[in-house]
């Protein structure tokens, strides 16, 4: 049975989600590892994200007969995209965006400095066309949003991307003291064609029967309310019942009323819905890449990631 851990998971750049198996090995984390770790050296890896099929994009053709003009087809800077869950989770079937502009990157910029979601969040909403809300986009989309809008509004300038090693017997070393913290940072230009994309296949994914209960997927609002909580507070029963709470329908009420739900469930129908949980969550931009440490050799299987501390350029 999976076991999710505790902190970063809604994070923007969240590395295990809830329901899927870990990677076989994982990047050292905080409060999720049970080997003292040393503190983590800052790493920063420069990285090109490859031209994926889905991120070029081309303006709306103006449709034969148009009753309601979409913002694409009324503005020339707004671009038709394609999510890669198809659209299955929403009302609409349909989705443009324009670059960003200042306000929008004063808001990730807050975003960076204070560690709040919500103003990633607020950033990417003003960017989208026709009063969709990013809130309401489901994990998966918005991780892919970021990506195509940094490459949109930014080109090809190279991202932060960190990680260190993570083989026991070189963090040992160091927790001996018999080699620098420093040695740890792996510092790897990553192949371009390391990001790949999976588009969504609800053929794959069995709807679990809890009753009266009815799943959804993690969107992001349900990110935004968890990175806002008090962690201090969350304790690691409310973790589980959260990373389980986040996939029922935003119908049954706001996360509390949902954890109160899946606090009811049996265990059948517990492992029916993480079961539901790591198939519907099998799309969007694969982003696991081996490195490899310079100073023991180990490959060391790291995300990348896109958060607000990533997203804007350097400057040089
Ligand atoms: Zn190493």
């Amino acid at each position: 049975m999976n076991q999710p851990q505790r902190s970063q998971k809604f994070a923007p750049h969240t590395a295990q989600r809830p329901g899927q198996p870990a990677p076989p090995k994982k990047v050292v984390t905080d409060a999720t590892t049970e080997t003292p770790m040393p503190l983590r050296p800052r790493v920063h890896q420069t990285v090109s994200i490859e031209e994926l099929e889905s991120m070029v994009t081309t303006p709306a053709p103006a449709a034969a007969v148009v009753s309601t003009k979409s913002q694409a087809e009324r503005d020339a800077s707004y671009l038709d995209l394609t999510l890669p869950s198809n659209f299955h989770f929403y009302p609409f079937k349909s989705l443009c965006a324009r670059g960003l502009r200042g306000a929008e990157q004063a808001k990730i910029a807050a975003a960076s400095n204070e560690g709040r979601l919500r103003h990633l969040v607020d950033a990417m909403s003003a960017t989208l066309g026709d009063g969709i809300s990013a809130y309401d986009l489901t994990q998966e989309d918005f991780h892919w949003l970021m990506f195509w809008q940094r490459k949109h509004s930014y080109g090809k300038v190279p991202y932060k991307h960190q990680t260190i090693c993570t083989n026991q017997e070189h963090l040992d070393a160091v927790m001996k003291q018999e080699k620098d913290a420093k040695t740890l940072e792996i510092v790897q230009v990553i192949d371009k064609s390391m990001v790949s994309e999976t588009i969504f296949d609800p053929s794959t994914v069995v709807i679990p029967d809890l009753g009266d209960v009815v799943v959804d997927t993690l969107r992001v609002k349900d990110m935004v309310t968890v990175n806002e909580m008090n962690m201090e507070e969350v304790t690691a029963e409310m973790t589980w019942l959260i990373d389980r709470a986040s996939y029922l329908s935003h119908k049954h009420g706001d996360l509390k009323a949902r954890m109160e739900l899946v606090a009811k469930m049996t265990p059948d129908q517990i492992a029916d819905l993480q079961v539901y949980m790591s198939q519907v969550t099998k799309y969007g931009l694969s982003e696991s890449v081996t490195v490899r440490c310079k100073e023991c050799g180990a490959s060391v299987v790291s995300e990348l990631t896109i958060d607000a501390q990533a997203f804007l350029p350097e400057v040089q």
